[in-house]
């Protein structure tokens, strides 16, 4: 079923009506806004590594971390990481029940698949201790490792993926547990979309999207875009994690911008910059590159226009809040369409960023 007061934008058809779910204070699905999600990369029980990452990603932006639990260790660490984690963790577990039993005791999500846990009496013991404290269960499916029989009869495609999930949901269902998330994650673009696509009219479950071993920035950032921001564009998605083989923050940042360009979240700024040419007045690159770094920290809606030269300036500054244009050792800014003031070059950066700031904090009355 189709919501139409979660579209962020006329022009998008609305997001698909999801049960909503909880992960500790975040809410996932329904009308919730699209939570963005990363993994720390620490052997979870060096907890200290561990929590400087929580940190940095709490920093970035983030909404819920997902932590592995590779042995009981992890496992026991669960208890005195969550008591100092600035966001909620998701323990991420493979294969052995008995850490998710431990994990259930403290975190605020488990991500595991039942049908990678053996007896229906396991399967059981992890549904009940996740049901004793409302913890959802997130089913995370990946293309690259489906269960022998789905493997074998349709190998890692979209109908492989999606049979795996309805197997695993319904595992879980036949204990009467609901609480649930699901991801299809491949590692192409045309999987990852045509999995999430099939399963999404079948549930009413909230989807996690992602592409899985996405690749490092470059890679990562055209996968995630296309698959991540299509399928948004579409209504579907209630979470999301973008994976790259690089820094936390970047991951962050990359879904926080996907969210913003597919139009699902009003957030931060967007920055419109000319691709410069032989009428340029100045080191755009650089500018751009300074500009977006100082107002990282922006999370009021702001369109901020910075142009090589005053050609397109006034134009382009119509259509943006404030702007920035260079002029010969010199520039100007322009809000909402009229110049504010014309400055040499060496002080136009400051001033720029001190108006923007001030903008946003006029808006919102928060930064
Ligand atoms: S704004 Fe000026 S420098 Fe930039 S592309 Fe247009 S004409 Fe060239």
């Amino acid at each position: 079923m189709l919501d139409s007061s979660n579209a962020a934008s006329s022009t998008l058809p609305p997001r698909y009506k999801t049960k909503q779910i909880l992960v500790g204070n975040v809410a996932i699905g329904g009308d919730a806004p699209i939570s963005v999600q990363s993994m720390t990369f620490t052997k979870t029980k060096d907890i200290q590594a561990t929590k400087e990452q929580l940190d940095r990603l709490a920093l970035a932006g983030a909404d819920i971390v997902r932590v592995a639990v590779s042995d009981l260790k992890d496992a026991h660490a669960l208890k005195d990481l969550r008591a100092i984690s600035p966001l909620p963790l998701v323990a991420d577990i493979h294969f052995r029940y008995e850490y998710a039993l431990i994990a259930a005791e403290s975190v605020d999500c488990i991500r595991i698949n039942p049908g990678n846990i053996g007896s229906k009496e396991k399967i059981k013991a992890v549904a009940e201790a996740c049901n004793a404290r409302n913890l959802p269960i997130r089913i995370g499916v990946n293309g690259g490792s489906l269960e022998k029989q789905f493997d074998e009869k349709y190998g890692a495609t979209p109908k492989g993926m999606v049979e795996s999930a309805l197997y695993n949901i319904k595992l879980l269902e036949d204990f009467g547990f609901t609480n649930l998330k699901v991801s299809l994650k491949a590692s192409d673009v045309e999987r990852t979309m045509a999995a999430y696509r099939m399963l999404r009219p079948l549930v009413e479950y909230p989807f996690h999207l992602g592409v899985t071993e996405a690749g490092t920035m470059f890679h990562s950032t055209i996968k995630s875009s296309m698959a991540l921001g299509g399928l948004l564009m579409e209504g579907i998605g209630d979470t999301m994690r973008c994976s790259i083989t690089g820094e936390l923050e970047q991951e962050i940042a990359l879904a926080r911008a996907i969210l913003r360009y597919s139009g699902r979240q009003k957030q931060g700024i967007t920055i419109i910059s000319c691709p410069t040419c032989g009428r340029i007045q100045a080191d755009l690159v650089s500018m751009v590159k300074e500009v977006e770094k100082r107002l990282s920290h922006i999370t009021t809606p702001l369109q901020v226009s910075v142009m090589g030269c005053a050609v397109n300036a006034l134009g382009e500054a119509k259509h943006a809040d404030i702007a920035i244009a260079f002029g010969h050792k010199s520039g100007m800014i322009i809000k909402e369409g009229e110049v504010l003031r014309k400055l040499p070059e060496s002080k136009l950066l400051e001033s720029f960023v001190a108006e923007v700031e001030q903008m946003a904090q006029e808006r919102s009355g928060t930064e």
